[in-house]
């Protein structure tokens, strides 16, 4: 980070990912500036968000931290009791709500938490010092109020291999070299959220790991502005819009999210930012525990939902079908389907548990059922939402035929709804329900629900590992009077 001073505002922010000379290539040219691109503006605007949110309600987007002593914004804070779990859902389905899209802090914040009791357990078993270097990196990114990416998934080549059994050993993040003072890594982290808006990113294993993995298990945290480190942005649907002025085609101009590839080149670590490194054994534990924390974060996406359900309603309206009891019917079923993903993600938070490193971790197996629902519902959402809104939504002429002076008068005349005069409104609402279902923001409202936070198998096999089937198997014994 090159500013020492504490963010404490969007604007500044913003300002603090200026003149950075970061290595961000898209769609095949180097980015001069990010803070200055269309296509990767609207992230930063996300993101910047979640800065304003703190100063608007502290109550909510911040909490005191026993590390400095202070109030910090909450995604950086470690939790401190089951409250602070809780607070984190409801800020998350507040910054939904706000910016139609992803927001990208909750995987850092999410990281921090797990690794804190990780590194706890892994110094008691093995007497090293991480526990106190991650408080140490925790407090200083606290005091700067910095964004920290969560760098989890590497590009893994073939799936039926573990990370040492790849030809090519580059498809897995690793150690190359161990130096006196610290280490060098080289690797690659996929789909990366945020990234390129960050200010560090914590490297972290993505699965399991075997003896024979050792240079595998590496934590670390670098800063974004390393040199070793490439961005290579992710093209979204209809991202190029943004580059075409004017905000009505964009159907959410201000908001998006963001990933990217990151190709990591002989980057070198000192030991203060290094909490795990070969420890294989506790990578299982720390995916575990952060996707414990994640895959109930992913409420996120109701706030989304809401702005979608919204969205659905306002069309409706403007249709002048609002009153239509299978339109009704419809838009309870949304926000039914939308609350169940809600209702599972704040249980899993309200039946936290304190961990042995004294933060607080929330239920796993609420948490995967709230993110196995994500692999579903949205797209039902998204579907009906497309239902309401008619098939314009797929055919809509562009804003620049609705500005022509031949096509325009009569766009205005035929494209309207109940009201004379409501084209353009329709057409707008129109488009976000397009940018939500299909175009940039569908990349988190729709894929990234069903593979950010692990596929939808993954949720599958940790309730399956959860749900004691011969516990239950007990009760219907006892109750059908079998004795075996
Ligand atoms: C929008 C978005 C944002 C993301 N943000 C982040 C981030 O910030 N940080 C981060 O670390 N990660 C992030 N991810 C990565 C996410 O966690 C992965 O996409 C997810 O874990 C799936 O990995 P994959 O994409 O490599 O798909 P794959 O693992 O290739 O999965 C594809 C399919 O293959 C199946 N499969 C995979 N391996 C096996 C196997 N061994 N045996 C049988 N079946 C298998 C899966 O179940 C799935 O059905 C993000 C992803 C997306 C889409
Ligand atoms: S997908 Fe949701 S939980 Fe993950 S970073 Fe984006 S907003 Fe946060």
């Amino acid at each position: 980070m090159t500013s020492p001073s504490p963010i404490t505002s969007g604007a500044q922010y913003i300002e603090s990912l200026r003149g950075r000379d970061l290595r961000v290539f898209f769609m095949g040219e180097r980015v001069k500036e990010p803070v200055d691109h269309p296509v990767i503006r609207p992230s930063i605007n996300a993101v910047a968000r979640t800065y304003d949110l703190a100063n608007e309600d502290p109550e909510l987007a911040t909490a005191h931290s026993s590390l400095i002593g202070r109030r910090v914004n909450r995604f950086l804070h470690v939790t401190e009791s089951v409250d602070d779990v809780v607070m984190q859902n409801r800020m998350q389905r507040r910054l939904g709500q706000l910016t139609g899209t992803c927001f990208q802090r909750c995987v850092g914040m999410d990281a921090f938490n797990a690794l804190f009791s990780v590194t706890f357990d892994l110094d008691a078993r093995h007497g090293t010092p991480y526990h106190q270097r991650l408080k140490a990196f925790l407090a200083l990114c606290q005091e700067q109020n910095a964004v920290v990416g969560g760098a989890m998934t590497d590009p893994k080549g073939d799936r039926s291999k573990g990370p040492g059994a790849q030809d090519d050993p580059g498809l897995f993040t690793r150690v190359v070299e161990r130096r006196r003072d610290g280490v060098v890594i080289r690797g690659a982290k996929a789909h990366q959220t945020g990234c390129v808006n960050s200010h560090w990113i914590v490297v972290m294993p993505t699965m399991r790991l075997r003896e024979a993995d050792r240079e595998y298990a590496i934590v670390a945290a670098i800063p974004v502005t390393d040199p070793g480190l490439t961005f290579i942005y992710g093209r979204q649907s209809c991202d190029t819009r943004a580059m075409e002025g004017g905000d009505v085609d964009q159907g959410n101009a201000t908001y998006s999210g963001q990933e990217a590839l990151i190709v990591i080149d002989d980057v070198f670590v000192p030991w203060e930012h290094v909490f795990m490194d070969g420890e294989v054994e506790f990578a299982a534990p720390l995916v575990d525990a952060f996707t414990t924390y994640h895959r109930r974060s992913y409420v996120c996406k109701t706030g989304v939902g809401d702005v979608l359900i919204g969205a659905a309603a306002s069309i409706a309206e403007m249709n002048g079908v609002s009153r239509a009891s299978h339109v009704r019917d419809k838009l309870v079923e949304m926000a039914h389907l939308n609350e169940t993903i809600y209702g599972a993600g704040i249980a899993a938070s309200h039946e936290s548990k304190k961990t042995r490193a004294g933060n607080f971790i929330n239920d796993d197996v609420l948490a995967n059922v709230c993110k196995h629902n994500v692999t579903r519902f949205p797209f039902e959402l998204a579907r009906l939402a497309q239902d309401l809104a008619g098939g314009l939504v797929a055919t809509l002429p562009s804003a620049k035929d609705f500005a022509s002076e031949v096509t325009g008068p009569v766009l205005k005349r035929l494209l309207r709804g109940r009201s004379p005069g409501d084209a353009l409104a329709r057409a707008r609402m129109l488009r976000l329900i397009e940018n939500m279902t299909m175009g940039r923001n569908a990349v988190g409202y729709l894929t990234e629900s069903l593979h950010g936070a692990g596929s939808p198998q993954a949720q599958r096999i940790q309730i399956e590992r959860a749900m004691r089937l011969e516990e239950k198997k007990g009760f219907a014994k006892t109750l059908a009077g079998v004795n075996e």
